[in-house]
């Protein structure tokens, strides 16, 4: 059976991304950080096959020591401080984790290598944040990076050392731009989560108001559930390279509020909406429009699920949670 081994494995990604595997055959193991974690707790009632191996970012000789215990033949980094709004309040630690670890991973495949025959591939998870103040749309694989935030800054520089590792020791290492990708399982931090929960509280009378940051900000949106086929298909190709992965379209924040209290039923959603500047960034990422191209051609990947698909299964689930927290029955 191959061998897999996933930091961020609490995560969004790392819960879609260690289901998909096991589906496929692996062996799935999971980097988790921390003492009493309650999330690996849960991974543990939820996931029963994934195997948890104790490891920070910031901490080579843990990574190595878990890297020796999995043996893996893929190693998927999606380990981060991941909220772009904590990494203004927290700009050390994301650098750290989030930038400086993707090298400490990379030391340590170097460091434990795999077999000669099978090296170890590995997947690092960029981000779109890195094209931040964008310089052409859509943006591609080759659109230079403006990156408006720690974590943004933190992503190129993980994205740029796993390029040059990959040219300076031949590692098969490949990176994943993906454009911001949503679900049930998205913390309720992020704007998408944020929104669908409300509209959700809202309409079970949980909840009075939504207060939000900017409505004019424009994003690419996609389902991680299709966004995690991809980098598992990144590394089943002859060559190592990167790829963007997005839908192609892109929607205002405003939009997706409309859309989520169209879901429940409710039009007119300024009633319940209002914006306060704490929400509001020090600098703002206004655009995202990603171009798949070479992910189609070369990977064979497309996305299944479009934004309307994407916002009404977020609040269904949403509404389900909610009812059952309350103790309300939904009328089926
Ligand atoms: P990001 O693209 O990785 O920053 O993902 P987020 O979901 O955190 O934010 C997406 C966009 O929504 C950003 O432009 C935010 O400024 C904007 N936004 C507006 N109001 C909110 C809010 O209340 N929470 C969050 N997380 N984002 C908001």
């Amino acid at each position: 059976m191959p061998r897999a081994f996933i930091t961020g494995i609490t995560g969004q990604d790392g819960q879609h991304l260690a289901e998909f595997l096991h589906s496929q055959g692996y062996d799935v193991y999971g980097m988790v950080k921390g003492q009493s974690n309650p999330r690996a707790t849960q991974l543990i009632e939820e996931m029963p096959y994934v195997e948890l191996l104790p490891g920070d970012l910031a901490d080579l000789p843990s990574l190595v020591a878990a890297l020796e215990v999995a043996q893996p033949d893929e190693v998927y980094n999606l380990g981060a401080i991941s909220f772009v709004a904590l990494s203004f309040s927290q700009a050390e630690l994301t650098a750290n984790t989030t930038g400086l670890g993707v090298l400490r991973m990379l030391e340590a495949i170097r460091m434990i290598g795999g077999t000669q025959n099978n090296p170890i591939r590995f997947y690092q998870a960029s981000s779109s944040e890195m094209f931040g103040k964008v310089r052409e749309m859509p943006q591609t694989e080759k659109t230079p990076f403006h990156p408006r935030s720690p974590y943004g800054c933190a992503k190129v520089f993980g994205h740029d050392i796993t390029v040059n590792y990959r040219e300076s020791y031949g590692l098969y290492a490949c990176s994943g731009i993906l454009f911001n990708h949503e679900g049930p399982r998205r913390g309720i931090e992020f704007v998408t989560r944020k929104v669908t929960n409300a509209a959700a509280r809202i309409k079970l009378g949980l909840q009075h108001e939504l207060v939000m940051g900017t409505l004019d900000t424009k994003r690419d949106w996609g389902y991680a559930g299709d966004y995690v086929k991809a980098m598992w298909l990144m590394l089943q190709q002859d060559e190592p390279d990167d790829f963007v992965v997005a839908t192609g379209e892109t929607h205002s924040i405003e939009e997706l509020v409309q859309r989520a209290f169209a879901e429940v039923g409710i039009d007119d959603w300024r009633q319940f909406v209002r914006q306060d500047p704490k929400f509001y960034r020090p600098a703002e990422v206004d655009l995202l429009i990603g171009d798949a191209t070479k992910a189609h051609e070369q990977l064979g990947w497309k996305p299944e699920v479009n934004f309307e698909d994407l916002v009404s299964l977020m609040v269904k689930n949403d509404l389900e949670l909610e009812a059952k927290k309350a103790g309300i029955s939904l009328a089926t």
